[in-house]
């Protein structure tokens, strides 16, 4: 099995949607890579993206690849089919050697009685006490608790398997790496669910490498975590115990970690990851949610000149448009329209004003989450733009090249994966 593709102990997840800034964000996993830590990156860009902006997935193979090829990358890199399903993964299937199969639109949808009926017979171990290593209250359960869980979940975990299955025939054995995620829905899994629901995925023979669930608290697009930080940091441990549990007892793969969706920006809870993973010593996926493209207007913006007008106009449509930008992402997104700064307003910032209302550094007065929310759902506005945009980025590549990597590097994978 050693020509199994096998995804590392620490990865992250970066997208690019304009497929012109992937160079600037392996610079961060270079980085790391000085620094003494191994981070492998996962270019992602989901169908919804790729439809938005007009591209395709073999793009951003390519860009993967030149910026490989460019900085001389010897460590393992993947590109990621990203909230694909039996409907959207036809055009991923070459390019791609990483797939989230996304069931989140499947749970609750109830699979046939004889099925629940046969994983709760199969799985007597998952009824009363279960003891878990590393957990200090056993998970209390009975067999009431386990249908239901299983009445919820086990028809989305039999979608997966038929998606992975659909993958597998395409793809062959062992040559991309499985991902399930449960992210984009409304209630967080607790960690004895997520037991649960590894033990259905193993039934199911999907040999996942990352599951991500939903976490307890709120992750939305581009801005800080919204919840109980300790409260997210127990359950994030229970849930490590939970996965090593379940490849010990049900053979999923040893390297089976965690994957944090929406996982940029959330700085609250960075220390409380990289502690349970320094503790236990398993792995993580952060996922960040297409925050490159901020750096990118950033970088315009600091430019000052053409490339602080670009970034103007790009507001101004987003702002106009708003309600139209922010309706596919209406629930991983909360945008206050009043504290939105007016056009007229905007049009008269400084670069260091626009900056400073954009970059995610909270002790900036200038910050604005709101301001940066709506432009984080407005890419749209510079697709439109089509070669003017992509012409301001190749002209001001350094300035947006410097914000994207400082970003991934300062911001991200420094406190997660290096606790500084
Ligand atoms: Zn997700």
């Amino acid at each position: 099995m050693s020509d199994v593709l096998r995804l590392p102990q620490f990865s992250i997840g970066t997208g690019d949607r304009f497929a012109h800034q992937a160079k600037a964000q392996l610079q961060a996993c270079v980085n790391a890579a000085k620094a003494g830590v191994e981070v492998v990156p996962v270019w992602n860009k989901s169908n919804r993206e790729h439809t938005i902006i007009g591209s395709e997935p073999s793009q951003t193979r390519a860009a993967a690849d030149a910026a490989v090829k460019a900085l001389g990358w010897d460590k393992p890199y993947f590109l990621d089919a990203d909230h694909i399903n039996l409907k959207t993964m036809g055009r991923f299937v070459a390019p791609c050697d990483f797939f989230t199969i996304d069931v989140a639109d499947d749970i609750g949808k109830p699979a046939a009685a004889a099925d629940v009926d046969a994983f709760v017979a199969r799985h007597p171990e998952l009824v009363g006490t279960v003891n878990i290593p590393g957990i200090a209250e056993p998970f209390r359960t009975d067999e009431a608790f386990v249908r239901g869980v299983a009445n919820k979940f086990l028809g989305a975990v039999q979608e997966a398997g038929k998606i992975y299955r659909a993958i597998l025939e395409a793809k062959g054995e062992g040559k991309f790496v499985p991902e399930i995620s449960m992210d984009e829905t409304d209630l967080p899994q607790t960690p004895v669910e997520l037991l649960i629901i590894l033990a259905a995925i193993a039934d199911e023979k999907v040999p996942i490498q990352t599951i991500a669930p939903k976490f307890t608290g709120r992750f939305n697009k581009g801005v800080e975590y919204v919840g109980d930080v300790a409260q997210f940091s127990r359950e994030f441990e229970e849930d490590l115990a939970a996965i090593a549990f379940a490849v010990k007892n049900y053979g999923l793969p040893e390297n089976l970690k965690l994957s944090v969706h929406s996982g940029s920006d959330k700085f609250s809870i960075y220390a409380a990851i990289h502690n349970a993973v320094t503790k236990t010593g398993a792995g993580v996926h952060l996922k960040t949610a297409g925050t490159t493209w901020l750096e990118e207007v950033i970088g315009l913006a600091e430019a000052g000149g053409s490339g602080l007008a670009i970034a103007k106009e790009v507001y101004a449509e987003a702002f106009s448009h708003a309600d139209e930008l922010m309706a596919p992402y209406a629930t991983v997104i909360d945008i206050k329209k009043e504290k939105l700064p007016s056009v007229e307003e905007v049009n008269g910032w400084t670069s260091e004003q626009f900056v400073g209302a954009l970059r995610h550094v909270q002790s900036n007065p200038l910050y604005n989450a709101n301001f940066r929310q709506l432009i984080h759902v407005g890419f749209k506005v510079a697709a439109k733009m089509g070669p003017r945009y992509l012409e301001a980025l190749e002209a001001n590549e350094e300035i947006v090249a410097k914000n994207v990597t400082e970003n991934l590097w300062e911001r991200h994978i420094r406190p997660v994966f290096l606790g500084a």
